[in-house]
């Protein structure tokens, strides 16, 4: 078996799949490794890297034609030249675009998809590559909030002077959340957090970073939180309009599971906060008039970072944990990097989007229907 490694397309990807690391972990499953030409050169590893871990380096055409496997951390843009018969993984975002699960499957292409990984199974936990990344966001969140904020995080005693900690609100208290939450508490921020699910409340609070109450929990399946209906979305948006302008830096990370991540940040909310204060939006609309990975300031002085793929821009630990829970993916899935071909294993189940010429996932089914 030839597991072949792609250079990512997408605009501003950094990562790669596997590091030289995963090769050599990879190898010791028995396959071969074939790496695009300059494939982690975004990502500091060099081809040289990859040939020493002991894999082969080849052009784009020859890790298609060669590869019976194809690692990606985002879909390729050349799908169209995936030749049938191959098994893609990679976070392909199927609920997100169903389109593209359709088009693999007329090709012939089997596709995995490590974003519709079970996350609350343990056995899963060490292929959990949302949970490997959204920490790597979160982390880098507090960073860039901090950047972008025109005072300190920490309270800082000086011979002129004691400085005030910033107040920090993060919105949304998942992996990424209580990452963002950790690291501005590192920082020396006051830091409150918020979420709609219960269990995620108590984890806010075992940081020891204040917890923002309003009544109403809800939680959903899985371990996700549901989409609020209307008038739950409303309430909650005018409850976060009041609490909102009282921080200097908020950082949003609310997403649902195949829907819109809900407003909470509101017109409203941006022109009652204090110049100079800082919105980071992770979620992706979270926050009114955020567009993603620009950063624009308010008429009212308040600056506004859209910045839903941060992932992307910490790319040698993100690669690193993400070849890491392919590695785990690969070894536990697929004995001798092969699919079995009839299996009644819960986690393949969950992952696999199409084979054979089908759309075989449920959910997926579900949306055409
Ligand atoms: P996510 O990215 O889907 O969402 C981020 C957060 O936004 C969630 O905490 C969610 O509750 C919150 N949210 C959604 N709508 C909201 C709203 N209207 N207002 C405020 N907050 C809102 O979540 P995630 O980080 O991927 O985590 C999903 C689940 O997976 C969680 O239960 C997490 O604990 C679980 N998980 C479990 C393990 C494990 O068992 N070891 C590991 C990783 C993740």
């Amino acid at each position: 078996t030839t597991v072949g490694v792609l250079r990512e397309t997408a605009g501003r990807e950094r990562r790669v799949a596997i590091t030289p690391d995963g090769v050599t972990r990879l190898r010791r499953t028995g396959v071969r490794v074939l790496v695009e030409t300059g494939a982690g050169r975004h990502a500091w590893f060099s081809d040289p890297d990859y040939a020493a871990a002991g894999a082969d380096i080849g052009g784009r055409q020859q890790v298609y034609g060669e590869s019976d496997v194809l690692l990606v951390v985002r879909p390729p843009d050349d799908v169209a030249a995936l030749p049938a018969g191959r098994v893609l993984i990679g976070l392909l975002d199927p609920l997100g675009d169903p389109a593209l699960a359709q088009t693999l499957a007329e090709q012939g292409v089997t596709a995995i998809s490590l974003d519709l990984l079970p996350r609350t199974l343990s056995r899963a936990q060490p292929m959990d590559a949302l949970t490997s990344q959204a920490n790597v966001a979160g982390y880098k969140a507090a960073l860039l909030a901090a950047e972008a904020y025109g005072g300190f995080f920490p309270m800082l005693v000086t011979a002129a002077g004691t400085t005030r900690p910033a107040q920090v609100l993060v919105l949304g208290a998942g992996v990424a959340g209580l990452q963002a939450i950790a690291t501005a508490r590192r920082l020396g921020a006051l830091v409150t957090g918020y979420d709609v699910r219960a269990q995620a409340r108590a984890d806010i609070a075992s940081t020891g970073a204040a917890v923002l109450s309003m009544d109403a929990t809800q939680d959903g399946d899985g371990g996700y939180a549901r989409a609020l209906d209307e008038d739950e979305a409303a309430t909650q948006l005018r409850a976060l309009t009041q609490a909102v302008p009282r921080f200097d830096v908020v950082i949003t990370t609310a997403k649902v599971p195949g829907g819109r991540s809900p407003l909470l940040v509101s017109e409203d909310a941006l022109r009652a906060m204090r110049p100079g204060s800082v919105v980071l939006d992770l979620g992706g609309g979270n926050v009114a008039g955020s567009a993603p990975d620009t950063r624009t300031v308010t008429d009212h002085g308040v600056t506004v970072i859209g910045a839903p793929n941060l992932a992307a821009t910490v790319p040698v630990a993100a690669s690193t944990a993400y070849a890491r829970n392919v590695v785990a993916l690969i070894s536990s899935l697929m004995p001798e990097g092969r699919l079995p071909g009839e299996s009644s294993d819960e986690v393949l189940a969950a992952v696999l989007v199409c084979r054979d010429g089908a759309v075989v996932h449920p959910r997926l089914n579900e949306l055409e229907t």
